[in-house]
């Protein structure tokens, strides 16, 4: 039988997909990627966003209209926040909410199985995920032969006032010290040289378990595993990033010099009207911080929204003259989106669709000479990269503060070597990549 997934949203729910498709093929089910040839179609869905939830419902609708005989299952965080909408799609027959993956196959079977429903509505398997309290299992999702995604967090407490994911996902749940090392085994057995550690709200890791566990002791799980050469962490949250935690990464060789810390704002005021639950210059005196334990190459990426309700123009400036102080590597930029049933989206002075558009435009300028100004102080200089794959005669990969490296030579994925950075190159997607001849070929020591 073959199943076809579609993914929306995040890294997580891309983990999420794989490590589904994983069960399904280890249970013999073939994926393939075109929905019109497919028996079973998986929609795992997002609802970040007002956009987010109306593409969920286009790609439901859309994935029905190629293949009206196949059997179509919602899941993820739109259909966990909004079921019944969801199941009143045309050709819905299952929704699965942000729990209950690791059923995948069960669920898939029992919508062939000989005992036929007793009506045609959908099966909904929604769970109150506000009141769970157990990490669902998946295991490690691989991306081609040199890097694997754990996901070792789920669900979040903090409810930013903008934010829904809590309500999609529920309270914070951490994966096991046991399970984790158990991944460990298999990712090294499998030679990934790189492992990313992804959650909704990473911070909290080991929060809800026994005894004082932190994110240190999930990367105490890949001690000994020699053929992991990189560690990078996903989403972090500044105002968890204590001294001692900032300590125990710097003391990690593994550890990518590469910090995904979410700003969402550069004004105080805003951050504040947020419920970030820091100021700007807290997050400021946190880089500097972090740029003191790794060294001034280390890479700051993050997001920021554009438009906040309420947001001044003089607020608006303060972000933008944020970024230069902070000097991120890359920064990602989402125009705000009002989310029913958020704090935010009953605030006064909303912003129009132009105005935000305006000022995303701006940040993201912005962000773009910070980008190549990042990449700029590569030029002329040694890097190490770790080979992901060849194309067109070239080899790409990163170095391990997230810079995408072309090297005008074939070498072996999942190779680290040597290179020699020689000018950025813009590609015509807008993506800027180093541009890089090899000096040497071997498997360099851990960075
Ligand atoms: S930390 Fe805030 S923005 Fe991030 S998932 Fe939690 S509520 Fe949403």
């Amino acid at each position: 039988m073959r199943c076809c997934f579609i993914t929306l949203g995040c890294r997580v729910n891309q983990y999420e997909s794989d490590a589904m498709a994983e069960l399904l093929a280890d249970a013999g089910f073939e994926i393939i990627d075109n929905p019109a040839a497919a028996d079973v179609c998986i929609v795992n869905t997002c609802t970040v966003t007002n956009i987010a939830d109306r593409k969920s419902r286009q790609m439901l609708s859309k994935a029905h209209r190629l293949n009206e005989s196949a059997k179509l299952i919602a899941c993820g965080c739109f259909a966990q926040r909004s079921p019944k909408q969801v199941s009143e799609l045309p050709g819905i027959d299952a929704v699965i909410g942000s729990s209950d993956k690791s059923r995948i196959v069960e669920i898939v079977k029992s919508l062939f199985s000989e005992t036929e429903r007793i009506d045609d509505e959908p099966e909904l398997l929604v769970r109150d995920v506000m009141h769970e309290h157990e990490f669902e299992e998946l295991s490690a999702a691989r991306e081609g032969r040199t890097r694997a995604y754990l996901k070792i967090q789920d669900g979040c407490n903090m409810f930013c006032t903008y934010c829904a994911i809590p309500f999609a996902r529920g309270a914070i749940r951490s994966r096991s010290l046991a399970s984790i090392r158990n991944e460990a085994v298999k990712l090294n057995a499998e030679g990934y040289a790189e492992v990313v550690l992804t959650g909704i709200h990473l911070m909290s890791y080991g929060r809800d378990l026994s005894g004082e566990v932190n994110i240190l002791d999930a990367l105490d799980c890949f001690d000994g595993f020699e053929n992991i050469k990189r560690i990078r962490l996903g989403s972090l949250e500044p105002h968890m990033m204590t001294d001692e935690i900032i300590e125990g990464l710097a003391n990690n060789a593994r550890i990518c010099k590469q910090f995904h810390l979410s700003l969402q704002s550069g004004s105080t005021t805003v951050l504040s009207r947020m419920r970030r639950g820091y100021t700007a210059e807290e997050y400021y005196a946190l880089c500097e911080k972090l740029r003191i334990a790794f060294g001034e190459e280390l890479a700051i990426t993050t997001d920021i929204i554009a438009g906040f309700p309420g947001e001044t123009r003089e607020e608006h400036e303060q972000t933008l003259e944020f970024m230069n102080c902070v000097g991120f590597s890359k920064v990602h930029i989402f125009p705000y989106s009002r989310r029913s049933g958020t704090i935010a989206d009953k605030m006064p002075n909303q912003l129009t669709n132009a105005e935000k558009g305006e000022r995303a435009k701006e940040l993201i300028t912005r962000g773009k000479r910070l980008e190549r100004e990042f990449l700029n102080r590569y030029i002329g200089k040694n890097v190490t990269v770790l080979v992901e794959d060849n194309e067109e005669g070239c080899s790409v990969g990163c170095t391990d503060t997230y810079a995408r490296v072309i090297i005008v030579d074939r070498v072996q994925p999942n190779t680290m070597v040597s290179a020699s950075v020689e000018s950025i190159e813009e590609l015509p997607d807008g993506e800027l990549r180093l541009m890089a001849r090899l000096n040497q070929l071997q498997s360099l020591p851990v960075e």
